[in-house]
C-alpha cells in the first residue's frame, strides 16, 4: 500500500553506488528514514525532491519495515546557492537538532511547522542567525515537554524581578532576592526573560514577533544553547561547526 506524506528532507546518506537513505521530518510520523533507489542519477525525477533542505510530497511504500520512496515532488527548497556559510551552518544545526530530539513514528506537526518557519526566516534574511537559533532551540525544547523554566522563581515564586538568574544545567530560575551568587547561574534581564516566555507561548505564526535588545538577546542565546545541549546530552558536530564559522568572522 502506498502512502503520501509531506516532509522536510533533513539529511541524506549514500548507500552503495546509486542508492540513498534520507532522513525526513513529517507531520504524521515525526522523523522517518526512507530508501531512495537510484538517487544519484541526476535525471532521476526523484532527485531534487529528495535532497536535504527540500520540503517535498513523498509517495512511499513499506517493505520489510523500511519506507521506500516511489515518487517525490518538491514543494519548496530551502537550499540556496547564495546562502552564506554561517546561514548554511545554522541550517545544518537545525536539521541535526530535529533528528536528535524529535521521536520517530510520532505526530510532529508543531515541530515541522517550527522548522519550516525558521528556514523560511533564515533563507530570506528576516532575522539574525542568533535569533533564529534561539527561537528554534527554545520552542523545540518546549514542544518536546522540556521548556526552560523561566516562569517563576524556583524558591519564592516571584514572577517579575528586574534581574533573574537561570541555571541551564538544572533548568532552574531564581529571582534577585533568592540568588546567592552561584557560578553556574546566568543573569537574565527582564527583557531576556520576557523574550523567552514569549518564544515558549507565542502562536506559531507569530513566534518571531518580539523585540529584544542586543544585550538581552545574547543572554537568551547563551541559555538556550546550553539548555538544548543538556537535553541532547552532548555537543552536536553541527553546533561545533556553527561556532567555528562564527568565531572565524574576523578573518572573512
Ligand atoms: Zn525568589
Amino acid at each position: 500500500m502506498k502512502t503520501d506524506m509531506d516532509g522536510l528532507i533533513l539529511r541524506d546518506l549514500t548507500v552503495g553506488d546509486k542508492d540513498r537513505i534520507i532522513t525526513v521530518l513529517t507531520k504524521e510520523k515525526g522523523i522517518i528514514s526512507c530508501y531512495v533507489k537510484n538517487a544519484l542519477m541526476v535525471k532521476h525525477h526523484n532527485f531534487a525532491a529528495t535532497t536535504p533542505l527540500t520540503y517535498s510530497r513523498l509517495c512511499l511504500y513499506r517493505n520489510r519495515g523500511m519506507y521506500i520512496v516511489d515518487q517525490a515532488e518538491a514543494i519548496r527548497s530551502f537550499y540556496n546557492f547564495s546562502m552564506g556559510v554561517k546561514e548554511f551552518a545554522l541550517s545544518q544545526y537545525l536539521c541535526e537538532l530535529a533528528i536528535e530530539t524529535i521521536p520517530a513514528e510520532t505526530e510532529s506537526d508543531g515541530q515541522l511547522e517550527l522548522l519550516l518557519n525558521c528556514l523560511h526566516v533564515l533563507v530570506n534574511g528576516i532575522k539574525t542567525n542568533d535569533v533564529i537559533k534561539a527561537v528554534f532551540e527554545i520552542r523545540l525544547a518546549t514542544l518536546g515537554g522540556n521548556m526552560p523554566n523561566v516562569i517563576y522563581c524556583a524558591e519564592c515564586g516571584t514572577y517579575d524581578s528586574p534581574m533573574m538568574f537561570f541555571d541551564p544545567y538544572t533548568n532552574k530560575m531564581l529571582c534577585e532576592d533568592c540568588f546567592r551568587g552561584q557560578e553556574e547561574f546566568c543573569a537574565l534581564s527582564r527583557g531576556a526573560v520576557t523574550a523567552i516566555r514569549y518564544i515558549i507561548t507565542a502562536a506559531p505564526k507569530k513566534i518571531f514577533s518580539f523585540m529584544v535588545s542586543q544585550e538581552s538577546m545574547e543572554q537568551v542565546a547563551r541559555i538556550s544553547e546550553i539548555h538544548m545541549t543538556e537535553l541532547v546530552g552532548r555537543q552536536l558536530k553541527t553546533l561545533n561547526y556553527y561556532q567555528l564559522v562564527n568565531n572565524d568572522k574576523d578573518k572573512a
